[in-house]
């Protein structure tokens, strides 16, 4: 249609290259008639896909399996064939358990549909209730499906999506599989989860023929963000940052202004600045009291690896707080939603001479101390001084955006992480003594930001501490300062 025509190459990976074998699958989940099979066919068009009978108690449901294109992407979709209607017998919950449990351990991916026409119905707040309970790690993108057929101008859509908002699978993504509507949508959406997911594949098999288990980057292409309120000197970090070198790219047709990139080279490694906010492009925006999470568009900010939050050293060394109330919201959803972060105080060369100099040490002195205190989710975020006018810092900035995504992109292998663990084990003091959890392995299952899982055994969890612990000693031990770690547990029968 029109609308796919709009979708041109943007992706950073060539999936067209990529061996099938590798691409991840979006599972697509939702009520019956909701349009997974519209939009599976969609997405798989002419190509073939494959059935496969899944016996299940009572009837057989046929799921089927294609290679999908969507733009430049390509991924293996899995028709989930609906969740059976609750009519017949039981809870929907039950019943579709067994059969699309394996289904979706398969499953890297999914999108959970819902009819717009229809409004949220009691098995829509059901299907969500069981992907979270089967698969409470699988990054979800709620679509709203059949939006053609609301209008926007009635504001029928906006309210649509504020009650699907209610789904907790955050902001719904309004299509339509019949007409093609919202694919570009869809497309933003998909495109950096898969492509974040391909870099980790093809890294990992870059490495495995070494057998050498703590694999680092390869020198993966970097998304960074910077951010800050209008005025700080973003734009001037930015030129001093790029110089000679800018080369901007976008933005593409149909793809939002915020899409614009400018590209640089680092050491090696290719960073893309992702401009969310405009100011790349020139077009400044008012200098009034927008809040910093108005002009952030929040989505494109957290396809960022690493994002950097540019304070003002002459706001702070006035203020009560090195940080405002925006900033601290940016910096703890930056780290909430696991990316990097680094802050960099600019303007330092305002608090220069001898009648600042208590100011300037006070600056270097009380940020960090109060960043931590204020984002207390992540230990050792690191912050970096600099003038941007002046062009000092530079160097330190950079290095330190590049540490912090060598960082991000850590694996560390199970050997070493279970030798790490009898060590820090040893001098844990348990609250209970009687009733310790036992940890019988401990893995990373996942980098960028870097995830571990606890494997007990038995039935006896890790309290919060324990897990605050472990976490702890995690970043000291592997120097993960500034890193959104995750560490999960399962308990083995
Ligand atoms: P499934 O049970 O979730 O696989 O749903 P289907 O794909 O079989 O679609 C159910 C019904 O909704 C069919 O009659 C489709 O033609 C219709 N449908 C699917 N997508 C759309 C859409 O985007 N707009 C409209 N108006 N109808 C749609
Ligand atoms: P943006 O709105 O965050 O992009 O901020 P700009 O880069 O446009 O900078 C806003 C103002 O601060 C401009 O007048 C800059 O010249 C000034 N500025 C930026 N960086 C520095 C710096 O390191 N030192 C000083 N003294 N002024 C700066």
């Amino acid at each position: 249609s029109e609308k796919d025509k709009r979708i041109i190459k943007k992706s950073v990976i060539d999936f067209k290259k990529v061996d099938m074998e590798l691409l991840p699958t979006v599972i697509l989940v939702g009520r019956p008639n909701v349009g997974k099979s519209a939009l599976f066919n969609r997405f798989i068009g002419r190509r073939e896909a494959l059935v496969y009978n899944t016996p299940n108690d009572h009837v057989t449901r046929d799921i089927r399996e294609g290679i999908a294109k969507l733009g430049d992407l390509r991924f293996r979709v899995l028709d989930s064939a609906g969740l059976e209607t609750a009519a017949s017998a039981g809870s929907i919950l039950d019943r579709t358990t067994k059969m699309t449990g394996n289904v979706l351990a398969r499953s890297q991916f999914a999108i959970f549909l819902i009819d717009v026409r229809d409004g949220l119905q009691p098995l829509d707040l059901e299907v969500g209730k069981w992907l979270r309970k089967h698969a409470p790690e699988l990054p979800t993108i709620l679509v709203m499906n059949k939006s053609e057929s609301l209008d926007v101008q009635s504001g029928a859509l906006a309210a649509a999506a504020g009650e699907a908002y209610k789904l907790g699978y955050g902001d719904p993504i309004a299509i339509s599989a019949e007409t093609g509507l919202g694919l570009v949508d869809l497309y933003q959406s998909l495109c950096p989860l898969l492509e974040d997911y391909m870099e980790l594949v093809l890294n990992d098999k870059a490495n495995q023929e070494s057998n050498f288990l703590e694999i680092k980057d390869n020198k993966l292409p970097l998304q960074l963000a910077i951010v800050g309120r209008p005025n700080v000197g973003k734009s001037t970090l930015l030129n001093a940052l790029l110089q000679e070198e800018r080369v901007l790219v976008g933005p593409e047709a149909g793809l939002t202004r915020d899409s614009v990139r400018a590209q640089l080279q680092f050491q090696g490694r290719t960073i893309y600045l992702v401009d969310t906010a405009g100011w790349l492009q020139k077009t400044k925006l008012d200098r009034g009291p927008t809040s910093l999470s108005v002009m952030q568009s929040r989505k494109n900010l957290m396809r960022a690896h690493v994002i950097v939050l540019v304070l003002d050293a002459e706001e702070i060394a006035n203020a009560q707080s090195s940080m405002t109330h925006a900033e601290i919201v940016i910096a703890r959803q930056a780290v909430g939603e696991g990316r990097g972060l680094v802050v960099i105080v600019n303007k330092m060369d305002l608090l220069k001479g001898k009648e600042n100099s208590k100011l300037y040490e006070k600056v270097i002195k009380s940020v960090p101390e109060e960043i931590q205190t204020l984002i207390p989710q992540v230990t050792g975020i690191p912050v970096v001084f600099v003038s941007a006018l002046e062009g000092r810092g530079r160097m330190a900035f950079m290095r330190q955006v590049e540490e912090t995504y060598e960082k991000w992109c850590l694996r560390l292998s199970t050997a070493r992480l279970n030798r790490w663990l009898r060590k820090v084990m040893s001098r844990h003091s348990w609250k209970d003594q009687a009733a310790q959890p036992k940890i019988k392995y401990f893995t990373q299952v996942k980098a960028r930001p870097p995830t571990f899982v606890a494997f007990l055994s038995g039935k006896i969890k890790l309290a919060e501490t324990d897990i605050r612990f472990l976490t702890k000693s995690l970043k000291e031990d592997f120097e993960l300062g500034g890193i959104p770690t995750r560490i999960m547990q399962r308990c083995i029968p």
